[in-house]
């Protein structure tokens, strides 16, 4: 049963709120006494006081992740019996969905009909998925001479390290953790500092499920215990997702300490092309605004750079100006309200640091431009510029906010030209009514997922999730994503 405005707002006065790392099957202070503030974005107010975790809580937990994994009292259970757990796990999500999508939303300012019905319902479907998967995929006996037996397996790659953003904080932190643990890795999750809460509470309930010490741990901090984590010399895998300047920074240090496996899902400026022969301009048009103002923009893949063929532009404009309208920014906590805050004052600064560049570059608004509710937290209208010209800074770079860039093109080959010239690739669209462009045009994209006549579909599992470039590499959901938890061992047998 869905709640009201005030019934969120009384279970928000009641929530008591975890606040302390969970290490070895415990909630633990830092060894200094350290906190940091947790805010509610929408309204200013502290809602917690954080452990700031360290190098000593950072060697603590791979420590005790190291003695877990080596333990076989997870990577050693049968598969079945590893998913039945994640299943449990499963399941007390789902049980305290909407105590989890509270948190959720309080802490990163999103809204609460999403964090129940995307973040934290994905994320139980996500440990289900995989806890689901595991006892169904087995490894391959190599054709080999008749006197040798070949077998070609998957083994866990012992203590995974996920460092996580804050922009769907439970959803990403799912995606690694759960191929992660049902491959019977140990895995320490570093969450956001500006959107730790939700990894934390989880800590309780993998234990709830029946996830021994150790196997699961969430060390909450500074940016500064990621970097502890991909230096450290006993951790085996380092599976990231953030901005391309950290991923790099990500790679360096396993480079420089023990060359621990290294997956990154990084930024994106993703094109959504519109073709004159689009079946539908008012449709794409709703779509593209979906596309960029969803989660306030703050999406990976979200839909940043629309490319208009000529003919269809006033159209396409008069339509997304009206489709705009439905996303107003309004608190989070109303089951009616699409878009929320922006995470922080830093986050909020930098968007409207992106309008006025895009304004004195000489970008046209199309709609929005401004600070909203300024008087009650940190909300910026759903924005969109006509651009001149594909190479304004708001063209080419990741803004991570409710703004959207239109740029005009006469040729397909023109658009498909713009659409790849970016350092990321982690998704695109086109619009079109033919066949053969669709798959043409979708062939010639740069960019790990193509959608048509659609964007962001694809909310099941089945879909590997990650991008080509400076965007990542690796891929999370599917099956694909138990490859990066995994080594590949050849087992050779002499018979004779
Ligand atoms: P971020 O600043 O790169 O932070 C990501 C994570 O890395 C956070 O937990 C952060 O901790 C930590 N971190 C910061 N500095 C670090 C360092 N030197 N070493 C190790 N870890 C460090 O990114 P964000 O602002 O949270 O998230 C936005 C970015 O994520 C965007 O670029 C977006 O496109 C990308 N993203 C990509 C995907 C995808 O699947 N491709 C999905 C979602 C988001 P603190 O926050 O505590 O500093
Ligand atoms: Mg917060």
């Amino acid at each position: 049963m869905s709640r009201t405005l005030q019934a969120w707002q009384e279970m928000a006065a009641q929530l008591a709120i975890e606040g302390r790392a969970f290490i070895k099957g415990e909630y633990t202070a830092s060894a200094d006494g350290r906190t940091f503030p947790c805010v509610n974005p929408a309204n200013g107010q502290e809602l917690a006081r954080i452990s700031w975790c360290g190098q000593p809580e950072v060697d603590t937990a791979v420590a005790c992740a190291r003695q877990a994994f080596e333990s076989g009292e997870w990577s050693g259970l049968a598969p079945l019996a590893r998913g039945r757990i994640l299943k449990r796990f499963a399941a007390l999500i789902r049980e305290h969905a909407d105590e989890l999508s509270l948190l959720e939303t309080l802490d990163a300012g999103k809204p609460i009909s999403d964090t129940q019905s995307v973040d934290v319902a994905g994320a139980a479907y996500c440990v289900e998925w995989f806890a689901e998967a595991i006892d169904k995929i087995g490894g391959e006996v190599a054709p080999v001479d008749p006197k040798l037996v070949g077998l070609v397996t998957r083994e866990a790659v012992g203590v995974v390290a996920a460092v996580v953003p804050w922009n769907f904080p439970i959803l990403m932190a799912s995606w690694k953790f759960g191929p992660a643990l049902a491959a019977g890795n140990a895995v320490i999750v570093k969450p956001s500092e500006k959107s730790p809460l939700t990894a934390i509470r989880l800590g309780a309930l993998a234990r709830e499920a029946g996830i021994p010490a150790g196997i699961f741990q969430v060390l909450p901090g500074a940016g500064d215990v990621g970097r502890m984590l991909a230096q450290h010399m006993d951790i085996d895998c380092i599976a990231f997702t953030g901005s391309t300047g950290v991923g790099k920074l990500i790679a360096g240090y396993a480079a420089e300490s023990n060359l621990k496996r290294v997956w990154l899902e990084l930024g994106g400026k993703s094109p959504n092309i519109v073709l004159a022969d689009c079946p539908d301009i008012r449709k794409a048009a709703r779509t593209a605004a979906a596309a960029i103002f969803y989660n306030m923009g703050e999406m990976c893949t979200a839909g940043s750079r629309v490319l208009v063929q000529r003919e269809v532009k006033d159209a396409f404009l008069a339509a997304f100006r009206e489709a705009a309208q439905g996303w107003q920014p309004g608190n989070p906590l109303d089951p009616d309200t699409s878009m929320g805050a922006i995470v922080d004052r830093i986050q909020y600064d930098k968007v409207l640091g992106y309008i006025e560049k895009g304004l004195a570059e000489g970008a046209q608004l199309v709609t929005g431009g401004k600070a909203a509710h300024t008087d009650t937290g940190l909300f910026i209208e759903p924005t969109a510029f006509d651009c001149p010209r594909a190479d304004l800074s708001i063209c080419r770079e990741e803004i991570f906010g409710p703004v959207l860039s239109i740029i005009t093109f006469d040729t397909v080959d023109e658009a498909v030209a713009i659409a790849n010239d970016s350092e990321y690739g982690l998704a695109a669209a086109v619009w079109t009514s033919n066949l053969t462009t669709a798959h043409q045009v979708s062939r010639r994209l740069r960019a790990g997922t193509v959608w048509v006549n659609c964007y962001d579909e694809g909310g099941d599992m089945n879909f590997p999730f990650g991008g080509f470039k400076q965007s990542g590499n690796g891929r999370d959901k599917s099956l694909h994503a138990l490859e990066k938890y995994t080594e590949l061992k050849s087992t050779l047998i002499k018979l004779a």
